[in-house]
């Protein structure tokens, strides 16, 4: 039975051949070859039977097959059309599973979720291609989809900027968007020797809790600031913000920084989400 499973390298090999498929850098399809990293990501999803999916890029299904076993339905969306004879062969014993083909930086992505998944929260699983791993991510945290959390494998690098830490040179715009939205954490370190072509980079798998309730700020000040302070990472917050161009002068941002504590002289990577948050609420207007 084991063998069957597609995640071996042989079954890989042999299905793709026999459809002719040649690999495409561009769409970066990097195929999972392994079986334990593909039911370690599945567990790691904590995903039920009640559970509801929505995968990006199934590739040749063997990341969607595992999650078909362990779901209650897989919608599961693919851009390289040269995919479909194959999609149709390795995934025709299971009837949970949709696939739509397309790119999911354009698709209606509420309304194949509405359509699709019953009204149901849904959570998000993928190995995703690297060429837009931030699009995506971005899409789907920012247009405040029904998911419940956003398990994917990404380039340890930029995990490692979504997870970071203050004063640290990986602390970030991304840390602090990811972070207003979600509680991400990592789940493993992936070795670019399960995949098929094998990258040049070192992957990990980051799981996004996403938050119930938002920071109680003003949103669009938060992200203005956020750009402001990390545009010159070198400056001081005060010199950073107040050449950025925002709506408010030097002197306005000063007093907001008085008013929540915030030492005019410190830079942007010192400073917590929560600060952030609190500055926004105090500029209301950028
Ligand atoms: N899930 C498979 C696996 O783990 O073996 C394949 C993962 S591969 C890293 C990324 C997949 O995303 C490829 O199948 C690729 O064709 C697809 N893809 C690339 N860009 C896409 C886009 N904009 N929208 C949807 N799928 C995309």
């Amino acid at each position: 039975m084991e063998n069957k499973r597609l995640y071996s390298p042989s079954q890989v090999r042999e299905v793709l051949d026999r459809h002719g498929f040649r690999f495409s850098k561009g769409l970066g399809q990097n195929f999972l070859i392994d079986g334990n990293i593909v039911r370690k990501i599945v567990r790691g999803a904590e995903i039920t039977k009640e559970d509801y999916v929505l995968e990006i890029g199934p590739g040749m299904g063997t990341l969607t097959e595992e999650l078909a076993l362990k779901a209650k339905k897989v919608v599961a969306i693919e851009i390289d059309e040269r995919l479909r004879p194959i999609l149709s062969e390795t995934l025709e014993p299971y009837d949970n599973v949709e696939v739509v083909y397309g790119d999911v930086l354009k698709l209606p992505l509420r309304e194949i979720i509405e359509e699709k998944c019953d009204g149901q929260p849904v959570k998000v699983v993928a190995n995703l291609p690297y060429y837009v791993t931030t699009p995506i991510i971005g899409k789907l945290i920012e247009e405040e989809l029904p998911f419940e959390s956003i398990s994917v494998m990404v380039q340890k690098e930029v995990a490692d900027r979504m997870v970071a830490k203050p004063h640290t040179k990986e602390y970030g715009s991304l840390t602090l968007f990811v972070g207003f939205y979600t509680e991400p954490q990592i789940m493993m370190k992936v070795p670019k020797t399960v995949f098929m072509p094998q990258p040049k980079i070192d992957s990990s798998v980051i799981k996004l809790k996403i938050r119930e309730t938002l920071p109680d700020t003003n949103r669009d000040s938060y992200f203005k600031l956020v750009r402001a302070a990390f545009s010159k990472r070198r400056k001081t917050l005060i010199n950073a913000l107040s050449t950025y161009g925002l709506e408010a002068d030097k002197e306005e941002i000063r007093e907001a920084l008085k008013r929540v504590n915030i030492e005019e002289t410190v830079r942007g990577e010192d400073l917590e989400m929560d600060d952030y948050v609190r500055l926004a609420r105090e500029l209301p207007r950028l």
